[in-house]
C-alpha cells in the first residue's frame, strides 16, 4: 500500500498504491525507478525537505501526462508547472481510480495533508504540523502521520543545549510538529481493529 523513498528534515517522497507520490523533496534519481506507474503527485508544502522544483520539473519531462496537486498557497512556486490541481482543503476530489482531499495542517507555513481513498482502503498522510486538533479519520487502514520528536526527550535535549549555551533548534520542533505521542494519541482515538501506523518525519536526535 505504501512505499518511503525518504521520510524527515532530509527529505521526504512517499508513494501510496504505487500510484500517487506525495511530496517529492528528493533527487529526481530517488523518484526515477517508480515513474512509470505515477499518476498524481501532491504537494504538501514549500519546505525545501518536501519540495524540489528541479525534481518536479524532471518528472514533468519524463512523464508528460502525470497530475500535480497542491493548495492555492503553492500555486506560485509551481507557475510554469502544467497539470496543476489547486485544492481545497476538506472537498473531495474524483480522479476515478481514486479520491483525494486535503486537510489544512498547522505548521510555521501553509500546508496540506491529504487522504487518499482507493480501492476501498483508507489512508491518511499528515506531516510538519503542530496539531491535530479539529481532524478525524476514523477506521482508516494506513496512518501516516509525523512522529517529530518524544515528548519525554525533548525538553531535558533544550534544557542541556540552552545551558551549554548552544542553539537548541528542537524549540522550532515543538513550536511547528508533531509529537510521537500526540500522533499515537490521534491514532488510537481513530483507529479500528486493524490498522497499519507509519510514523513520519522522525528526528534522528530526539
Ligand atoms: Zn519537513
Ligand atoms: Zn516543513
Amino acid at each position: 500500500m505504501y512505499n518511503i523513498i525518504s521520510t524527515g528534515s532530509k527529505g521526504n517522497a512517499v508513494i501510496y498504491f504505487d500510484t500517487i507520490l506525495i511530496d517529492c523533496g528528493v533527487p529526481y534519481s530517488h523518484i526515477k525507478p517508480y515513474i512509470d506507474k505515477l499518476q498524481m503527485v501532491l504537494l504538501t508544502h514549500q519546505h525545501s525537505d518536501h519540495l524540489n522544483m528541479s525534481t518536479i520539473k524532471q518528472i514533468q519531462f519524463n512523464r508528460p501526462s502525470i497530475r500535480f496537486g497542491c493548495g492555492a498557497f503553492l500555486s506560485e512556486m509551481l507557475s510554469g508547472v502544467r497539470n496543476v490541481d489547486v485544492f481545497e482543503a476538506g472537498k473531495i476530489y474524483n480522479y476515478g481510480l481514486f479520491k483525494i482531499s486535503p486537510i489544512i495542517l498547522y505548521h510555521d507555513v501553509q500546508n496540506f495533508g491529504y487522504r487518499i481513498f482507493k480501492a476501498g482502503k483508507k489512508v491518511i498522510h499528515a506531516t510538519d504540523t503542530v496539531t491535530l486538533e479539529g481532524i478525524t479519520a476514523k477506521n482508516y487502514d494506513l496512518y501516516a502521520i509525523e512522529c517529530n520528536y518524544d515528548e519525554d526527550k525533548v525538553f531535558d535535549v533544550i534544557r542541556e543545549k540552552t545551558a551549554r549555551g548552544e542553539y537548541a533548534h528542537q524549540r522550532g520542533s515543538v513550536n511547528s510538529h508533531l509529537s510521537k505521542q500526540q500522533a499515537q494519541a490521534f491514532v488510537l482515538n481513530n483507529a479500528g481493529a486493524s490498522y497499519e501506523f507509519i510514523m513520519l518525519h522522525q528526528s534522528s536526535e530526539f
